[in-house]
């Protein structure tokens, strides 16, 4: 009689006895190995189509753009609303060209970047990547502060677009349609009016090069990003269709706009129409301020679409702790809820750690910093602790828990 052979994988012919589990088919065996194998493959297929699919963006009309942006932005409803109409737009454009694939008779719709005005800390950022990962397109911050004309201390301006890249996993394709949100634009304002003999590397020069990839070009990118040099392979990136949101604090711009709408001594303006706010005068900014800030007219040129954010109030600051997606309030709610203890903020709570977030002067960065400070010891104490499953954080538990920090000293120096 025929002595019976072992099983075997039908896939790569491992004996029973060399696999952990041999599943039986109809006709034949696979083994737990091959089974991982072609999980990894298809899993791989449906990222590659995937991303062939995936050319084209899909885009949400302007007004659910904004009520996207509202689930996290408190407030700034103008800035809101120019991001929304310039995303929407700016993507409409990039996939009617990736259609209409320039004919010659069709119309070349210009790409147009942003530039939002407003003190640090104000949610400018926040705009940004929150439209970024609402469109899942490649989003990075560049600091314009540490960026210098080529062939001087610093960083190139090209650097920009190695974040972009790396943020894209070096798919070009996908770079090429990402965002670019560089911060503290004002900080490279030219220093003096007048164009001065000796050169002014860190303002003037770098507004020119930063202007290469606001225009659209293609640039030589060092993937590892640093200096170019000679025998480094270079990426090229067409900026064509990249968006630059650049942001600024611009102090002192509202003395110039002041200037410019030359305000009476009521408060009117010229016609002796309209009743300017003279407490916010960001809101009435327009590129002539921005040029007469210093940034040269070809960059203000680039960045038609302009707008201003609010200064946060303490109102604001307060729906910040609360309203946002993700705000601190539901973080922290998670956070102990995971330990099964229920924490409650009163309105006194929040009260309390937003005047400490003004008094010490941090704005909304600042939340985060006290909210940490007040829950730290309950967060140290009450998971080892069986018997408490309440957390009330009034005015009274949160200044008694911050009083016993450091970050209380502040208020002294
Ligand atoms: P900047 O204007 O300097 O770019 P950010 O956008 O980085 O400021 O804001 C800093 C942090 O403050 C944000 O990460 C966010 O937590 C909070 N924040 C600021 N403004 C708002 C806002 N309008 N709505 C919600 N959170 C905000």
């Amino acid at each position: 009689m025929a002595k019976k052979t072992e099983d075997q994988c039908s896939f790569c012919g491992r004996k029973r006895s060399e696999v952990q589990i041999l599943i039986s088919g109809i006709e034949g065996q696979i083994c737990d190995q091959c089974v991982d194998q072609a999980n990894d493959i298809v899993a791989d297929e449906a990222v590659n189509k995937g991303k062939a699919q995936k050319q084209e963006i899909e885009l949400k009309k302007p007004k659910e753009l904004k009520a996207s942006l509202d689930e996290y932005v408190i407030g700034q409803d103008e800035a809101k609303q120019v991001i929304s109409v310039a995303v929407y737009n700016h993507y409409k454009r990039i996939n009617y060209n990736l259609v209409h694939r320039k004919k010659e008779d069709e119309i070349e719709i210009e790409k147009s970047n942003i530039l939002l005005v407003g003190e640090t800390g104000t949610g400018k950022t926040l705009i940004a990547r929150t439209i970024a990962r609402m469109l899942d397109v490649p989003f990075c911050i560049a600091d314009a502060t540490v960026l210098t004309e080529a062939g001087y201390v610093g960083e190139d301006v090209e650097n920009v677009l190695v974040r972009l890249l790396q943020a894209a996993d070096y798919n070009v394709d996908a770079a090429e349609k990402g965002i670019v949100f560089i911060d503290e634009i004002d900080k490279i304002a030219r220093k003096s009016d007048n164009p001065s003999i000796t050169r002014d590397v860190s303002g003037e020069g770098v507004q020119q090069a930063l202007l290469k990839l606001l225009e659209g070009s293609v640039v030589n990118v060092p993937p590892q990003g640093g200096r170019k040099h000679p025998d480094q392979k270079m990426i090229q990136v067409n900026t064509q269709n990249v968006l630059f949101i650049c942001g600024g604090a611009f102090d002192g711009i509202d003395r110039k706009i002041a200037n410019r709408i030359n305000t009476n001594i009521i408060g009117y303006n010229k016609k002796g129409t309209e009743k300017i706010d003279k407490k916010n005068l960001l809101q009435y900014v327009s590129p002539q301020d921005v040029r007469s800030y210093g940034l040269i007219p070809e960059i203000v040129g680039r960045l038609p679409m302009l707008s201003f954010l609010h200064p946060l109030t303490k109102e604001s600051l307060k729906r910040i702790l609360q309203e946002p997606k993700n705000s601190l309030s539901k973080q922290f709610h998670k956070l102990f809820e995971m330990d099964g203890i229920e924490i409650t903020f009163e309105d006194s709570g929040y009260d309390y750690i937003v005047e400490k977030a003004v008094e010490f002067k941090l704005g909304a960065r600042g939340l985060r910093t006290i909210v940490e400070a007040v829950l730290t010891e309950a967060m140290f104490e009450l998971p080892s602790n069986k018997k408490i499953k309440n957390l009330k954080v009034d005015r009274k538990y949160a200044q008694s828990q911050l009083e016993k920090t450091n970050l209380a000293k502040l208020q002294a120096s």
